[in-house]
């Protein structure tokens, strides 16, 4: 069947039943060949029911696009239609190829699923929802890569079976949180299962696999909403707190500290992800500025930053055992989102 492409209100593309030879060698090729945001349907042996998937929302994390674009080319047939939308092309196509999260000056594509739908990037999230609508998916998946290496995870508004089950076809974390941001992931607010999956990082082979491997577990169970399915217990991280550095401070990563940062961790700090990190374990070292540096953030409030780390002899404990999460160790992500998220070691929010 040759693909159906509808130019349609100029946001989106539609792509109806891909053949593999229209879809490029590489996903590469393929994303050259993408226009504008794009709509793929699939349909299913049970015509009845439909299972969305976004992803690209932003341009520079491909494991969803690899994921889909690998198995548009096996030619399965999936249990039920899919939807998948590819949000960010027009920041995803702009050379470097997967360099850039958003169009330089544009919104950032994950925090525009609310009114007012301003702009370019609220007009493609407008039109993403109005397709969600038509197709009355029975879930929604999000997915994503995150900055630094780690662990894959995933993050939902509500936690319950379904949510949980949902998460389990990629991994084994699923975060709860209350934070309303205007995220794809608020869908769950329409009776729609929805659930964010954080395959890892952008570079890394084991989260392209991971996309896709889950991507073939989505696309081929007839029950991807019951627990008794599930391929793993899943473990919910309640509420965390969001650990940021200051926008004029210095970090540097270092076996021991130089004496010119205000903050050090050693390079090893990503294998913290997901760890728990006890009060008697130190996570790296303060300059002169002390704790001043840091803050911590529930909830959108800032809080007591004592209560979760605490300084002796210039080196960071936490104030008691912790979970921390999307640590990285890159210096521009540290400075410019966060450095990392941290619940208790129990899972639930420190505040
Ligand atoms: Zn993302």
């Amino acid at each position: 069947m040759d693909p159906v492409i509808v130019s349609h209100s100029h946001t989106l593309d539609y792509l109806n039943n891909p053949s593999p030879r229209t879809l490029g060698r590489s996903p590469l090729e393929w994303l050259n060949q993408l226009q504008r945001p794009t709509v793929i349907r699939v349909a299913g042996r049970d015509p009845s029911r439909t299972r969305a998937m976004a992803t690209l929302l932003h341009g520079n994390e491909p494991s969803g696009l690899f994921a889909i674009h690998r198995w548009l080319m096996e030619q399965h047939t999936p249990e039920v239609n899919l939807l998948f939308l590819l949000g960010g092309v027009y920041p995803a196509k702009i050379p470097p190829t997967f360099s850039l999260r958003q169009v330089p000056g544009g919104r950032d594509l994950n925090r525009c699923f609310k009114e007012p739908f301003e702009r370019e990037e609220g007009a493609i999230a407008r039109a993403i929802l109005d397709e969600l609508q038509t197709a009355n998916p029975e879930c929604l998946l999000d997915v994503h890569n995150t900055s630094g290496t780690g662990p894959a995870f995933a993050v939902t508004i509500t936690n319950d079976a379904a949510h949980q089950a949902l998460a389990s076809l990629f991994t084994d974390r699923l975060i709860m949180t209350d934070l309303r941001l205007g995220a794809l992931m608020e869908y769950s607010e329409q009776e729609v299962p929805t659930v964010t999956i954080e395959c890892g990082g952008a570079q890394d082979d084991h989260a392209h696999q991971l996309a896709y491997e889950g991507l073939v577990r989505y696309a081929s169970q007839s029950d991807v909403l019951s627990l008794e399915k599930a391929e793993w217990n899943v473990a919910v991280l309640r509420n965390p707190i969001r650990v940021e550095l200051a926008s004029d401070a210095t970090i540097e990563y270092r076996l021991t500290p130089s004496g010119h940062a205000d903050l050090t961790f050693p390079p090893d700090i990503e294998n913290r992800n997901f760890g728990i990190v006890s009060p008697d374990e130190p996570l790296g070292w303060v300059g002169q500025k002390g704790l001043d540096v840091l803050t911590a953030i529930s909830h959108n409030r800032t809080e007591n930053m004592e209560q979760v780390l605490q300084i002796r002899d210039g080196r960071i404990y936490p104030a008691q055992a912790i979970k921390t999460f999307m640590i990285t160790t890159n210096p521009v992500i540290a400075k410019s989102d966060c450095l990392f998220y941290a619940v208790k070691a129990t899972g639930d929010p420190i505040f």
